[in-house]
């Protein structure tokens, strides 16, 4: 493959695409097709590692997101009722170890820190992780653990959608139909909440044959409980931002769709917090 330069993978618009798009072009290059083919173990050693950072977090708040949506959706999906804050912490320590015994460096499907942490780290992120789903707990889950399995509807993730005819990921942790029948969508997240609920009326109509006025989205609040995310509800604002976006980002690719590294400029203002600070200025 030429130096700087990677074949485009097919495209789709997400909000985590968009993030890395506005906040440095060289980051978007490398997570989005620098990295491109690093799931095979005989591709280029460099091209590995930097496809082993798409699962490495910079900090504990977006770790311990991550760990909580993965564990919620395990529980919700198996039918699992109670034991959720056991469960993530069992999760954690082998996630812990994986990281301190350097297996999870070696499995691009172990998602680590980017920094092992200390016994002290350990101690944080157990505290924090514990505090959550104990609240969780005694909160949203009383009722959601309660709901019929026939009612819990799987969704992918990501969620691949169309929004005027561009491809869209979403993530949403948990969707399901209530008794009067509308259909539910959780998300953790809660950066972008206008256009998060917007997608929800897409992927409610594309999956689920569901009309925008029978949905409802939902976050979780900071005592564990559900709160309601639709009350400002803007799809039209939505969609223009996914083609405008969509647009500019399609706009910076080569003939065939190609990607090349000199093109993406590193512009980056919070370096020393960005996963590739080791590989943003190797294809200068
Ligand atoms: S280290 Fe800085 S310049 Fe390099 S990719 Fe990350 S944010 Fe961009």
């Amino acid at each position: 493959m030429e130096a700087g330069a990677s074949p485009s993978s097919s495209f789709a618009w997400s909000l985590r695409r968009s993030e890395w798009f506005y906040r440095c072009r060289r980051g978007y290059f490398l997570r989005y097709y620098g990295a491109s083919g690093g799931h095979d173990p005989d591709a280029d050693p460099e091209i590995r590692k930097l496809h082993r950072l798409k699962n490495t977090f910079s900090s504990d708040g977006e770790y311990l997101d991550a760990l909580f949506f993965r564990t919620l959706r395990s529980a919700f999906y198996d039918g699992i009722s109670g034991g959720l804050a056991v469960r993530a912490a069992a999760r954690l320590r082998r996630e812990l170890d994986a990281m301190s015994s350097g297996v999870a460096g070696l499995d691009h499907t172990c998602p680590c820190l980017r920094e092992t942490p200390d016994l002290a780290g350990v101690k944080r992120l157990t505290t924090a992780l514990t505090a959550r789903l104990d609240a969780f707990e005694s909160g949203a889950w009383r009722c959601l653990a309660g709901l019929p399995m026939t009612r819990r509807l799987t969704v992918a993730f990501p969620q691949r959608i169309t929004v005027n005819g561009v491809p869209v990921l979403i993530a949403p942790a948990l969707v399901w139909r209530d008794d009067r029948f509308d259909l539910n969508v959780l998300e953790i997240a809660v950066s972008n909440l206008t256009v998060r609920v917007a997608l929800h009326r897409f992927l409610a109509q594309e999956l689920y044959s569901t009309p925008p006025e029978r949905v409802k989205s939902w976050r979780i609040d900071g005592n564990g409980e559900l709160a309601a995310s639709d009350a400002d509800l803007r799809l039209s604002a939505a969609v223009k931002r996914v083609m405008k976006e969509s647009s500019e980002m399609i706009s910076l690719l080569g003939e065939g769709q190609r990607a090349a590294a000199m093109d993406f400029p590193s512009e980056g203002d919070d370096c020393k917090n960005c996963v590739f600070d080791r590989f943003c200025q190797i294809h200068d």
